[in-house]
């Protein structure tokens, strides 16, 4: 019998009945036997899905392809989709596609150009290539498919006309009944390895052989309707049909049934790298075959329909499964996740424990067992049956359970060997926290304090720890006993025990003070390692240099995204997991051992949520939460299921780069086309730009740079546009790459386009005003011998002003309106000379804006144009009529002051320092504030203007490092 029923049956309860009368012993266990390993199975991929909710224009996707780039593509109804992980675009205008209708039943990827071809209702036929689409000739009255072959030739499969082949885009030949098809409606079309051209038609499968020219029957295959043909990777064609999956045989024309207990009618087929076969089917929803064994996905758990439509594997082996009622994704994430669907006892999990090679697995209500095949949860009447779970230990070769409200089980690991509960030792049936010492007994922690339980000839000797003996607060969170000392975490504060010289009913306790340590309180796991004791609280991951009696604290402050924290373990390649109730954050070992030796002072990290794959980001806090297995994984509790990740499949993970495209350039809201040449007067450029991943699609990141502006890659997290304001004259190359989070960089994407000069920033342009003055004056001197010479006097006196006009432009900067460099230069230079002659001092000083990089990224360069226009005008209406102001270059501003010695030029310079850091430039951005550094420099000092200029940059470089916003003089 088929594994698939085999399955069926182990997930209906199998169960132990012991009948043992003695102590509590099992009494039901429900097992799971897994078909796979987890990591292996459907069941454990992470799924995401997509309706018309979230952007789709039509829930039924009928087809779908990824063309090279990596855009995905669907055909719908509502026409051909693109998709890159985040948005759709649709196409549903058939001015654009060229189509009759918009409709679209088939799609396919031309491997030899790259381009995507669509076709579907009224026989429409049409082709994605270079941005643009060209229709071709249709097929009417619908088209069931459209297949490209390896050599590149186009079949289309018609509801009447028979099949059509096109190559090169245009119609070549047909073939209809007359040459042997048993009906004119072809449903689809395949030619094999061998040449042989197969074709599902209404009247059954046909072929016709290589070198054949009639299409002959092919026996063997049930009589009802063959939907899908596909081509396997061994180049064997296996064949969809009403009643179950057939493949070709050696002999080539021979078929025989692949899964001879699926009678499934089967809809779509695809084969992933992984040797997985993937089959759709018309309402029995998704079955996968792998390594021996058959999964099946169905709207019960979790398909958005039965009816499924296509199926693809991405370029990152994600496999996309389209259905009438929408799409979903199946990638196998970084974290496996146990929750109650797969037989897990309950979604809320607390906390988990390895014990005797199996892991256990604490919800608030009940326990599971796992191991890499099995799941196995404690039933009703089982004594730890429904428990609610708080904290998990183990002491001598004993399993300590502690529960919500039932005190402290002992399970030797096939019974329950020991129940004690406030009836008994217990001063409470709240266990929170439990840790052991072959010296020392147990201690369990509870709302009422420590108790320590010591096994004695007598039974069990208890004392407490209380607020009486010293410690912060009853309500215990967390224990741990190190060497010789019992570290305690209530609500309020961590003490620690000296356990060695707590003898005689008295109890050494020492308070620890966290003040210096962000008056971190909440304490919820207590770990060690090496010398180190680890402390996971509301302030930050708290640690103790046993060694040096170092205390550190990291927090926001060295880099991590928030301040507090549940959990914290070391996984099997020693790298940091804090559990947090935004997700768990990783830092690689390398980093926080360079973090540890001060090499560094901030921290990089990674965050992962469900995306990810985990249950909920919501990692709980439990006695522990989260645990190193002895494989190495991580286990963590969340708020739904238990979630692991083993540190090997994070490497593996975070190679893998999503593929860059820039998606559009526009100059002033005009497409630029690459290689262009965009306009002298163009003000914005803008750049969209993507990243073609779908493992973790929300979680991609950008760097982009413009060589021949700014060569450096810019962060630009996870912003998918880039803007561009008054790019000086030059030629440009806009790079962008993308990556996941911690993961390598794509290949960067590149896209060339020139910025023209303006006329008057071209020699040409003033060679042929000279000319043209030239031309003009000989005109002029004819003139005068035949008209009077105030005539020419005029027109002499009109070039000049035209001439001083566009030079005038020349000198100005577009944006502020101020004079630019150019102008500035001419200015400094005549009036150093005036001010020699005059044997008067000049001053000069250089505006900064202090980090204007920050506005620009914080906010977005427009708000950054808006703040130097604003600048310029605040400027300019602070100065003297003899006072000269220049946009020098980006944010900098050049000021001369003609007449003005050093000590008036400081002060001028220092009230406008003042004014500006007093200006609100709130209704430009909400908390934008904007200050300056200036430098300056008087002649007194430096007589000549290159010197004059050189000391005012370098009193400006002072005033920036001596911490922005100031004034210095040189
Ligand atoms: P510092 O305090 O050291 O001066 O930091 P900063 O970020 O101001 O200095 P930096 O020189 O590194 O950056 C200047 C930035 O100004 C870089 C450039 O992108 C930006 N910029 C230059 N011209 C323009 C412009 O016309 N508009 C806008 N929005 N930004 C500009
Ligand atoms: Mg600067
Ligand atoms: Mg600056």
């Amino acid at each position: 019998m088929l594994k698939l029923f085999s399955l069926v049956i182990a997930v209906s309860l199998f169960s132990i009945d012991s009948h043992a009368q003695s102590a509590p012993t099992v009494s039901a266990i429900n097992t799971i036997d897994f078909e796979l390993p987890v990591d292996q199975s459907i069941h454990y991929m992470t799924r995401q899905s997509w309706t018309t909710r979230d952007g789709l224009p039509h829930n039924s996707i009928n087809a779908i392809a990824q063309d090279k780039q990596g855009f995905l593509w669907f055909g719908t109804w509502q026409g051909p989709v693109r998709f890159d992980g985040k948005d759709f675009d649709i196409y549903d205008d058939i001015r654009v596609t060229g189509l009759p209708d918009i409709g679209i039943f088939s799609i396919a990827l031309n491997p030899c150009d790259d381009s995507i071809y669509v076709a579907g209702a009224r026989g429409g036929i049409s082709r994605f290539h270079d941005n643009r689409w060209l229709p071709l000739e249709p097929a009417p009255p619908f088209v069931n498919e459209v297949e490209i072959d390896s050599n590149c030739t186009i079949w289309v499969s018609s509801s009447e006309q028979g099949l059509i082949n096109y190559e090169n885009n245009e119609r070549v030949s047909q073939f209809t009944t007359d040459n042997g098809l048993p009906s004119n409606n072809v449903y689809q079309a395949r030619v094999d390895t061998a040449g042989n051209l197969w074709a599902a038609t209404a009247g059954g499968l046909m072929v016709k052989k290589s070198g054949a020219t009639q299409f002959q029957r092919v026996g063997g295959l049930p009589d009802n309707r063959i939907r899908k043909l596909f081509l396997d990777h061994d180049g064997r064609l296996l064949v969809g049909t009403g009643s179950g999956l057939f493949q070709q045989q050696d002999e080539r024309f021979k078929f025989k049934k692949l899964l001879p207990d699926i009678n499934y009618t089967i809809s779509a087929i695809n084969r992933t790298q992984d040797g997985a076969l993937w089959l759709g089917t018309y309402r029995n929803g998704i079955l996968r075959f792998f390594k021996g064994e058959l999964q099946q996905v169905t709207t019960e758990t979790g398909l958005p329909n039965n009816h499924v439509l296509d199926i693809l594997e991405d370029q990152e082996g994600s496999v996309w499964v389209s259905t009438h009622g929408g799409l979903m994704q199946f990638r196998r994430s970084l974290f496996t996740t146990m929750q109650s669907h797969n037989g897990l006892a309950g979604d809320f999990v607390r906390t988990v424990y390895e014990f005797k090679n199996k892991l256990y697995v604490g919800t608030s209500s009940g326990i599971s067992r796992l191991t890499e095949s099995r799941l196995t949860t404690f039933e009703a009447p089982h004594p730890l049956a429904n428990q609610s779970v708080l904290s998990f230990e183990q002491y001598q070769g004993q399993l300590l359970i502690g529960t919500y409200t039932n005190g402290l089980f002992m399970w030797d690991g096939e019974r329950v060997t020991q129940h004690l509960t406030s009836d008994t030792v217990l001063r409470s049936e709240e266990v929170r926290a439990l840790t052991t010492s072959d010296d020392y007994g147990i201690f369990l922690g509870s709302p009422t304090g420590v108790t320590q339980l010591v096994d004695t000839d007598q039974g069990w000797q208890t004392r407490t720890i209380t607020t009486k003996d010293g410690i912060q607060n009853n309500y215990i969170t967390a224990l741990r006993v190190i060497n010789d000392e019992l570290w305690i975490a209530s609500v309020s504060g961590v003490s620690v025990v000296d356990l060695a010289t707590s003898t005689g009913g008295e109890w050494a306790v020492k308070q620890l003070d966290f003040s210096d340590l962000h008056n971190a309180q909440l304490t919820f796991q207590i770990s060690h390692k090496g010398p180190y004791v680890f402390l996971a609280t509301d302030r930050g991951l708290i640690y103790h240099n046993q060694n040096n009696n170092k205390w550190q604290i990291i927090n926001r402050d060295q880099g991590l995204p928030f301040d507090n924290y549940l959990a914290m373990s070391f996984d099997g390649d020693a790298n940091i997991w804090l559990g947090s109730n935004r997700g768990a954050i990783f830092i690689a070992h390398d980093v926080f051992n360079d973090f540890l030796e001060g090499t560094i002072d901030k921290l990089t990290y990674q965050r992962f949520t469900e995306v990810d794959g985990m249950g909920s980001s919501q990692v709980n806090s439990g006695g522990p939460s989260m645990i190193r297995s002895d494989n190495g994984r991580v286990w963590m509790s969340t708020a739904r299921g238990v979630s692991s990740v083993a540190p090997s499949d994070l490497k593996a993970m975070v190679q893998i780069a999503p593929p860059a495209v820039i998606a559009s350039v526009t100059a002033d809201g005009k497409r630029v086309s690459y290689g262009s040449r965009i306009p002298a007067d163009t003000q914005r450029l803008v750049v969209n730009y993507a990243g073609l991943g779908y493992l973790m699609a929300d979680h991609i990141e950008y760097q982009v740079r413009l060589v021949g502006f700014d060569d450096q890659w810019l962060p630009r997290g996870s912003m998918t546009t880039s803007e561009y304001t008054s790019l000086p004259a030059n030629d440009y190359v806009f790079q962008v790459r993308a990556a996941y989070p911690g993961g390598a960089w794509s290949e960067p994407v590149s896209f060339a386009f020139t910025r023209s000069e303006h006329p008057w920033q071209q020699s040409w342009f003033w060679l042929t005003i000279a000319l043209a003055g030239i031309a003009i004056t000989t005109v002029l001197v004819r003139a005068r011998i035949r008209f009077l010479s105030n005539q020419r006097t005029q027109l002499e006196l009109m070039v000049a002003e035209k001439t001083k006009e566009l030079k005038g432009l020349a000198r100005q900067d577009s944006l502020t309106q101020l004079g630019n460099r150019r102008a500035f230069d001419e200015q400094l230079q005549y009036e150093v000379k005036r001010c020699e002659r005059s044997a008067q001092p000049l001053s000069l000083a250089i505006i900064d804006v202090d980090h204007f990089k920050l506005i620009n990224d914080r906010y977005l360069h427009v708000i950054g144009d808006q703040v130097l226009i604003e600048l310029s005008s605040l400027l300019s209406n602070m100065l003297r009529d003899v006072d000269y102001i220049a946009r020098w270059g980006g944010e900098e501003f050049a000021l001369l002051m003609p007449e003005t010695n050093a000590k008036e030029a400081l002060k001028a310079a220092e009230r406008i320092r003042q004014t500006v850091e007093d200006t609100s430039f709130n209704h430009l951005a909400n908390d934008l504030s904007v200050t300056v550094s200036i430098g300056v420099a008087s002649s007194e000092h430096y007589p000549n203007h290159s010197a004059l200029l050189v000391a005012a940059d370098k009193a400006l470089y002072e005033a920036k490092q001596r911490g922005r916003n100031r004034t210095e003089l040189a």
